[in-house]
């Protein structure tokens, strides 16, 4: 038989995946199983947003539609980022996708030719390496390192900037680490995206699940409108992971490929999803908030739990709902670490290396779950922690 297309052998799957796997098998099998691999909200959304979306259904708004999106979502979403994070876009720059994951791939698509280097910070989300190798193009991290309080280094960027380099990618907050990049930063960045005429992609799918300070968008600094592609969506900020529903805002220059894209894959987004999503992002000051309060609790508590574990070291992070805890004084490995709290402690969590080589001596736990399953995850922990005490470095 012919072999499939070659891209396929560049690309990866997600560790999460995996272990989600495998922790469902166990389950299966009679075991009780404490899930902290998914990046999944424990919360749903609204009444009123499944209200909603039952009475566009009943309004028959169940057809073919604008291939960027209806024009009342793409209005709110406007509206939105203006007041929740102080981006000034319109309507028409706006392209809605099913998930923002298929935002990005169509945003990559979009701007990364094959040979083209993209920038993009690692530990990170697996799918901007997979993505840029699918490509062609060539996939140059950027280290979020402990040293750096796993903030960017714009030298390092800045180092690794050449004539090939096209698009670097940002992710504040950021999933694994909860990094919320700083202003000085993002300042930096873009003005290295300016400096050398680069495409930004800012993933701000975790720009409303941030504790203690404002967000301020890539997008806003000097230069950066018609360079930058925010890539967000509702999985997280709403609880609506399995609604598949995400967006792009990009520069008029960029809008038509996206909608070829559109054009040529998926046509337009499920209609009165649409509806249902305005619904869930006029209601600014109820469930995100409430959401958020409740993770910034868990956050603290959880940290500190997971500090008292001997070998585990992790300091609270400044947005999404992530522990990224450094592993290296356990004397054991991540995945061997994780292998045992699975197999014999029922807790589902990600070795660091399934966000690059820089996470390997990382573990990541969700704590999008309520503190007394948290709480039980850390007992369990500490129950089967006897297998590496032996070689921890106490702290
Ligand atoms: N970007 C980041 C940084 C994520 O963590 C995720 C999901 O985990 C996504 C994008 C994908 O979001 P969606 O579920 O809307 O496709």
């Amino acid at each position: 038989m012919r072999p499939i297309a070659s891209r396929i052998s560049v690309m990866s799957g997600e560790g999460a995946l995996s272990v989600f796997a495998r922790a469902k098998e166990l389950e299966g099998a009679g075991r009780s199983i404490i899930h902290l691999e998914l990046g999944e909200p424990d919360f749903h959304p609204t009444g009123a947003v499944n209200d909603a979306a039952k009475r566009a259904l009943d309004e028959g708004k169940d057809r073919y539609c604008p291939v960027a999106g209806v024009p009342a979502l793409r209005e709110e979403i406007v509206r939105y980022l203006r007041d929740t994070r102080g981006v000034n876009t319109s309507a028409s720059n706006v392209v809605i996708a099913p998930g923002c994951k298929i935002g990005l791939f169509m945003a990559m698509m979009t701007l990364v030719n094959p040979g083209d280097e993209v920038l993009y910070p690692e530990p990170g989300f697996p799918a901007y390496r997979s993505i840029t190798q699918g490509l062609g193009g060539v996939p140059v991290p950027f280290e979020l390192a402990e040293r750096n309080h796993l903030q960017p280094d714009p030298d390092e960027m800045a180092a690794k900037i050449n004539p090939r380099t096209g698009v670097i990618i940002t992710n504040s907050p950021g999933n694994p680490t909860g990094t919320v990049y700083t202003d000085a930063v993002q300042r930096r960045i873009a003005e290295l995206a300016v400096k050398h005429d680069l495409f930004l992609l800012s993933d701000e799918i975790y720009a409303r699940i941030i504790y203690d300070q404002s967000y301020i968008s890539m997008m806003s600094y000097s230069g950066m409108e018609e360079r930058t592609i925010i890539i967000d969506g509702f999985s997280k900020s709403f609880a609506m992971t399995g609604w598949r529903l995400g967006y792009n805002v990009a520069p008029a220059s960029v809008v038509p490929a996206l909608e070829m894209l559109v054009v040529n894959s998926y046509t337009c987004v499920n209609e009165f999803i649409q509806y249902a999503a305005v619904e869930a992002l006029r209601d600014r000051d109820g469930h995100t908030p409430r959401m958020v309060a409740e993770f910034e609790r868990r956050r603290d508590r959880f940290a500190r739990e997971l500090n008292s574990i001997p070998g585990f070291r992790c300091a609270p992070p400044q947005g999404a709902f992530y522990a990224w805890v450094n592993i290296a004084d356990t004397g054991v490995a991540a995945e061997e670490l994780c292998r045992i709290m699975l197999e014999e402690g029922g807790v589902a969590a990600i070795p660091g290396a399934a966000f690059g080589g820089a996470g390997k001596d990382f573990v990541r736990f969700s704590f999008a779950s309520s503190i007394a399953t948290l709480h039980e995850a850390v007992e369990r922990i500490r129950r089967v922690s006897p297998a590496w005490e032996r070689t921890a470095v106490t702290k």
